[in-house]
């Protein structure tokens, strides 16, 4: 049986980079399923679909192929046959990811293939509904977030270190905008699953999360041999 470990949270709590850096710790395959969210939303604004209208997006989902592959142990994503990982970190995706994977079958979509790859593999798979709806069996959940203002400044750091220019306060509206639709949606809401142990990351350095989150692997672990 596979070992899945489960990362949810809100919008820029800084999964995705100690996801990374506990799987390489840990040799277990990072699985970052904000991006197949993105390149889904990249599809429909390439193509021009009005991202309020349902069945549009439901028509689109079935042009749409995506497929993860591991590049030096780096994810990537392709759209098509199209690798696109340089193409959906703005902000104009994520925001019209998150109104896009509100849909259900968008998610269903991508839930299917998320479930596939963690039958087989050990992985940390990171999102907004790991622990609740994807991988509910999941031997390790975490609820990783920190407090908006560390969010949106974390955000807005790593934005400029890219020579994107930007607000810190429109940073703070768009994150504060994503969560809302993210917590409030019909569909796999995002939410920390019961099982799932609560990691604040506000006052703590990049470091020391990782630390805690090899810690609580090695423990799991420890417990299931
Ligand atoms: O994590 P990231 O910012 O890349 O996610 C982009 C958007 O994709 C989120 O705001 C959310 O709406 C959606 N998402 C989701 N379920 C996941 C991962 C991401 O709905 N498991």
């Amino acid at each position: 049986m596979s070992f899945n470990v489960a990362i949810d949270g809100p919008a820029g709590a800084g999964k995705s980079t100690v996801a990374k850096r506990a799987a390489a710790a840990r040799n277990l395959i990072y699985v970052d399923t904000g991006a197949m969210y993105r390149v889904m939303a990249l599809y429909f604004l390439k193509k021009g679909v009005d991202l309020k209208d349902e069945a549009a997006v439901t028509e689109g989902c079935r042009e749409i192929e995506i497929e993860l592959r591991y590049e030096n142990g780096v994810q990537q994503v392709y759209l098509n046959g199209e690798n696109v990982s340089g193409q959906i970190r703005t902000e104009e995706v994520g925001a019209a990811a998150s109104v896009t994977s509100a849909y259900q079958p968008v998610r269903e979509k991508l839930t299917e293939l998320q479930r596939k790859l963690a039958e087989t593999e050990d992985v940390i798979m990171d999102g907004r509904d790991i622990g609740t709806c994807v991988l509910p069996g999941a031997q390790l959940k975490i609820y990783l977030t920190a407090s908006s203002a560390v969010r949106a400044r974390r955000r807005y750091r790593e934005l400029e270190e890219k020579g994107i220019d930007c607000r810190l306060e429109e940073i703070e509206k768009e994150i504060a905008e994503r969560d809302w639709r993210d917590m409030h949606r019909e569909h796999a809401p995002l939410k920390q699953a019961e099982d799932a142990v609560l990691l604040d990351s506000s006052d703590m350095t990049l470091q020391q999360v990782v630390d805690t989150i090899t810690g609580l692997i090695d423990r799991k672990r420890g417990t299931l041999e």
